[in-house]
């Protein structure tokens, strides 16, 4: 079958490599009908994240199941499928404590940039449709697999509640996804931290109240002057620089609560900052699974749209040029189809 690989930063192929068998009587094999490129797939591209050896990538993907294990009763061959990017038996403690991306038996997908996909944890992790969805719905059940959930998790880690008052930094596909979470979740005014003008027009579509483009000490006055002078009650940071995460905590007021799901690299926070400023902060890889079936629902009934963070759709054989793309900011998120 065919299948991305990362030789190298930059250096991203499309390859003939082994279809992938069940290994254990938990996994299933799906067949992929869209996935995507992550911001997140960008690090090791740009070679802030290491690329010691040639790897396969991927971790976002829909698809129709091929076959399971013998141990898999949840889903059946022929059912189309959403399930996140971390796997998950779904029954372990952290599961039932809604923390499914830290399941005791979790393993991080990572090889869903090809035409068929092994998943672990099959039982646990995938949610079939009860049909095939119509074409239109695939981009955004596919957002469903990490950013639409992972936007979705920083609203609830920041609190985000009715009547309330939410920041959002970062403007990729997770950020404009927090942007739908947080309308979603009641709050009444959305200030949305963008500088590219076509992003900022999608923030406003999906329900931003106010765009702040200037950033750092100067985003943070411009938020704080949208607010009364104090902050917001609910930040959602989505990016994962040290830059992003100051503009966060300083952008909440005291009381107030920062959701952060931006991976980060090279950030620190001062404790005694932090203590002073009574500022809550919870963050982390989204238990996406524990959202899939209401968002699944969500978007099945076209009350939320996520799938508009696509706005480049390539075969999957062009995957490198999604990548370019992306890095090049000429794309907010590339879907690909094998
Ligand atoms: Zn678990």
């Amino acid at each position: 079958m065919r299948a991305t690989m990362i030789h190298a930063p930059g250096d991203i192929r499309v390859e003939d490599v082994p279809e992938p068998k069940i290994i254990k009587p938990t996994d299933a094999i799906i067949r992929t009908v869209a996935t995507c490129v992550c911001g997140s797939d960008l690090w090791a591209y740009r070679g802030l994240d290491p690329v010691a050896d040639s790897h396969p990538m991927g971790h976002e993907y829909v698809g129709v199941v091929e076959e399971v294990g013998s141990e898999v009763t949840s889903v059946r061959p022929g059912q189309f499928v959403v399930g996140s990017f971390a796997t998950s038996d779904n029954t372990c403690p952290n599961c039932l404590a809604g923390y499914q991306s830290s399941c005791v038996h979790r393993e991080v997908m990572s090889t869903c940039q090809a035409e068929y996909v092994r998943i672990p944890n099959a039982e646990g992790t995938l949610v079939s449709t009860a049909e095939l969805p119509g074409e239109q719905l695939l981009p955004s059940l596919l957002t469903l697999s990490d950013v639409m959930g992972t936007g979705w998790y920083a609203a609830k880690a920041a609190e985000v509640g009715p009547g309330s008052t939410a920041v959002v930094v970062g403007d990729g596909a997770v950020g404009l996804c927090g942007v739908i979470a947080t309308k979603e979740l009641g709050a009444a005014r959305i200030i949305a931290m963008s500088r590219h003008e076509n992003r900022q027009k999608l923030a406003l579509e999906f329900g931003a109240t106010d765009i702040v483009t200037e950033r750092g000490e100067e985003g943070v006055a411009q938020v704080r002057e949208l607010t009364g002078g104090v902050g917001a009650d609910s930040v959602l940071e989505c990016v994962g620089t040290a830059q992003s995460m100051q503009q966060a905590l300083k952008a909440t007021r005291p009381g107030g609560n920062v959701g952060f799901v931006g991976v980060p690299h090279d950030v620190a926070i001062d404790g005694q900052e932090l203590f002073f400023s009574h500022v809550g902060l919870r963050g982390g890889p989204a238990p996406v699974r524990a959202y899939l079936p209401d968002l699944i629902d969500r978007v099945l009934t076209g009350r939320i749209n996520p799938g508009k963070v696509f706005d480049l759709t390539l075969p999957l054989e062009q995957v490198a040029e999604g990548y370019k793309a992306m890095d090049e900011r000429r794309a907010i998120k590339a879907l690909l189809t094998p």
